[in-house]
């Protein structure tokens, strides 16, 4: 349901809907400007063009290498990890060649020395796939989308025993692919990065790697995904879940040190605000506008004391996420094929739902579309405290995009996990909600395009007034 209102608020919850849709059904008429969050009928088509039967087949092509563990082979064309990264080097350019060439495909490579689970020195090899954004003031703005195609075994050491890795994490390395194929026909503001991604059994190494290079370069990463295990469906206990995909979301960050804007949000509660969650909020928002399964935010860093390649980016202090199947069976992960007692163990394609793989890469698509083609979250959001009263002010600095059309405020209570209500600003860079407390809700300023592609929200750091030198101190 849409959260934004730009009347004031009618009597009833219905009328408020009709209302909504009215307004929202003119604007999206009108000759120029479409209302923050309407629906863009060019996401909804790129998601329906997302296909299961080109998920499977990459799935299975994966599995056919035997196996893709970091320590394996790099000589042959057909078994070991350097046949699966020509392989898929290969499929993402001839998606570039189908699509005008902008999308710029490379090799990032990393030496790495012998070490826990790496017997001898390997080269860890990323596969990077860039589609340079359209905008010039959007274009250095980057939303990474990542998978890792190497797979292990009961021993992540072993390069030798057959490691199919069908669902961890050929599943996740098929999403990145299929979006580098589906959106490299399209044309965003913002520039995405499609990775498959190596080592990561052994250490996370590939995305510790890139993410250490992008820091190092002063990127700006504003988002980045990481779908690891998106494929099964039915759970050890024989559970089946096919409608939703968890999304897990770290809160404040588990450092020793906290950085200033970090301790500023928690001065203020904004605790469950920082800028993972709103990505968070953002994907699931687009999931429920695009996509025929739900997100279910978790809100948490990974499962329960584990990880993934989204760790060096949040601690590079990019906002990152984790996508996984709602239900796990992990008689077929990390575990070498063979039978026990008549069970199968192993990770199989025959456990993985292509169709459910297919659902999860369309919620991807859905959220890196809405990023890619929406303005920057608004920058320098203040909270002014210059008196104690019951209306709420915020101001922000003007976005630099050149189609920018106007800003929303969203707010909720503070016990509740999702924005509430919302209002369309329009395109100023100050405004006071009268009577909606500062004590009793959480803010966030939104930023909306012409065809009314909305930002990831913003929370607000609060602005006292300088103390005067004449004036006496107050107690
Ligand atoms: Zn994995």
């Amino acid at each position: 349901m849409p959260i934004f209102m730009s009347t004031r608020p009618p009597r009833s919850r219905n009328v408020r809907r009709q209302i909504l849709h009215v307004w929202l059904a003119a604007l999206a008429c009108g000759p120029a400007v479409a209302g923050p969050g309407a629906v863009n009928a060019g996401i909804a088509a790129m998601v329906q063009e997302v296909s299961a039967g080109r998920i499977e087949a990459t799935i299975r092509k994966l599995v056919s290498f035997g196996t893709r563990n970091s320590n394996s082979e790099t000589a042959s064309d057909t078994h070991g990890i350097g046949a699966a990264r020509r392989w898929i080097k290969g499929e993402l350019e001839r998606c570039a060649r189908e699509s005008g060439g902008r999308l710029q495909v490379a090799f990032d490579v990393h030496r790495i020395e012998p070490q826990a689970r790496v017997p001898r020195a390997v080269d860890i090899v990323n596969v990077v796939a860039t589609l340079p954004g359209d905008q010039p003031e959007s274009r250095d703005r980057v939303y990474v989308i990542s998978g890792h195609y190497d797979s292990m075994p009961s021993d992540p050491a072993d390069g030798e025993t057959d490691a199919p890795g069908a669902n961890d994490d050929a599943s996740g390395t098929a999403v990145s692919m299929e979006l580098a194929c589906v959106m490299a026909k399209r044309h965003f503001d913002a520039t995405l990065v499609f990775m498959a991604v190596a080592g990561e059994e052994q250490g996370l190494f590939g995305s510790t790697a890139w993410a250490k290079d992008a820091k190092a370069k002063g990127l700006d990463i504003a988002g980045m995904i990481t779908n690891d295990i998106v494929g099964n469906t039915r759970s050890a206990e024989g559970k089946v879940d096919r409608s939703r995909v968890r999304v897990f979301a770290q809160g404040v960050p588990p450092d020793k040190e906290l950085p200033a804007d970090v301790l500023l949000a928690l001065r203020t509660s904004g605790e469950n605000d920082l800028p993972a969650r709103q990505l968070a909020r953002f994907v699931k928002e687009a999931a429920d506008k695009y996509a025929p399964i739900a997100v279910d935010v978790v809100w948490r860093r990974d499962r329960y004391l584990r990880g993934g390649d989204h760790f060096p980016f949040l601690e590079a202090g990019y906002p990152a996420l984790r996508f996984t199947e709602p239900v796990e069976d992990w008689r077929h992960q990390h575990q070498d094929p063979r039978l026990v007692e008549g069970v199968q163990f192993g990770d199989l394609p025959q456990f993985v739902d292509f169709a459910y793989v297919a659902d999860v890469a369309r919620v991807n698509l859905a959220a890196l579309a809405s990023l890619a083609l929406a303005p920057a979250a608004p920058r320098d959001v203040e909270m002014e405290v210059l008196r104690l009263e019951n209306d709420t002010t915020l101001r922000w600095k003007a976005n630099p995009e050149p189609d920018l059309a106007g800003y929303a405020i969203v707010w909720r209570k503070t016990t509740a996990p999702f924005w509430e209500h919302g209002r369309d600003v329009g395109n100023v860079t100050r405004f006071t909600l009268e009577g909606v407390s500062k004590d009793d809700h959480v803010f966030g300023v939104r930023a909306y395009d012409r065809d009314g592609n909305l930002s990831v929200a913003t929370y607000p750091r609060p602005v006292r007034p300088p103390p005067r030198a004449t004036a006496p101190a107050a107690r």
